[in-house]
């Protein structure tokens, strides 16, 4: 028995919907996965219908924006109670950050000569989660520019002239929210965001789990953060973070997690209430 327990829908920056991702999981073999959206579990709701449909059981998740010494991070929430109001609430005003930020982008890009619209963007987006994939989208509806990817390198991507930075939650208060609505806080793809110097600062503050296995993690970055999660103590989770099929190939059940680890995850969110 498998998961994958790191995946997009169009509730934030995925293109598939949850009764499609529910069976491209039933056709992948997995038994378990969870949804991981970006600052939004609303998406959630379709999901838990969709997986009973496939017999796949259903892990509630969000992939949280976070901040650790002024440098980002994601912060997988597993586990947790959806109608937790203190985490509701606390999504409601990131994800007005992110519409503002969606605001300011476009300005930028106004400013350059493009003639893009925010509501067009926001359109686009049709979620409450709107982000850079969304105004890459509209950049290629208008044709500004060839595919998402061109879009990242010329507009979006950090240092480039319609990058905007977001306010983001601190790691420790996203954890605490976690905690609060009985859920775990899993680092996201610490292969990926490289701050290996900051795991033992997010364990002091509550963080209780690396996800070991992903997509674009090398054996050798597997072995070293199982060894890492091994030696603070922590749990071990994987997915693909598919994000359907706007950037090729779909990824979802490209990583295969053993279902012990989602047992232990399980196990440890109901230590926690
Ligand atoms: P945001 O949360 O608005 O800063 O957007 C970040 C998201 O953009 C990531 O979660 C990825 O899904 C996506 N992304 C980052 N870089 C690229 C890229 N080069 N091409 C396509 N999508 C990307
Ligand atoms: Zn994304
Ligand atoms: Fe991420
Ligand atoms: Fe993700």
């Amino acid at each position: 028995m498998f998961a994958d327990l790191h995946l997009h829908t169009h509730f934030s920056d995925g293109t598939f919907s949850p009764e499609e991702v529910a069976k491209r999981a039933w056709k992948a073999g997995l038994s378990a996965l969870a949804l991981t959206d970006h600052d939004t579990v609303d998406g959630c709701q379709r999901m838990v219908a969709a997986c009973v449909e496939k017999g796949i059981e259903f892990i509630p998740g969000c992939e949280f924006t976070v901040e650790q010494g002024g440098h980002e991070l994601h912060l997988l929430g597993y586990c947790f109670n959806l109608e937790d109001v203190d985490l509701q609430a606390a999504l409601l005003k990131y994800q007005e950050v992110r519409r503002n930020r969606v605001h300011e982008m476009v300005v930028r890009l106004n400013g350059l000569g493009i003639p893009l619209k925010v509501e067009r963007v926001l359109e686009l987006a049709d979620c409450r989660a709107p982000g850079r994939p969304h105004v890459g989208r509209a950049l290629v509806e208008g044709g500004h520019c060839y595919n998402l990817d061109e879009a990242f390198r010329r507009y979006l991507k950090r240092g480039r002239p319609a990058w905007a930075p977001k306010a983001k939650m601190s790691v420790a208060v996203a954890i605490e929210l976690i905690h609060g609505a009985g859920g775990v806080a899993v680092m996201a793809h610490p292969g990926i965001t490289r701050m290996n110097e900051v795991i033992p600062d997010l364990v002091a503050v509550g963080l209780d789990g690396l996800e070991c296995f992903y997509t674009r993690h090398s054996t050798a970055m597997t072995e070293y953060y199982l060894m890492c999660a091994e030696r603070h103590g922590l749990l071990v989770t994987g997915g693909s973070d598919c994000h359907g099929d706007s950037k090729g190939e779909p990824l979802i059940g490209r990583v295969k997690l053993p279902y012990e680890f989602v047992g232990k995850l399980k196990s440890a969110a109901g230590a926690m209430v």
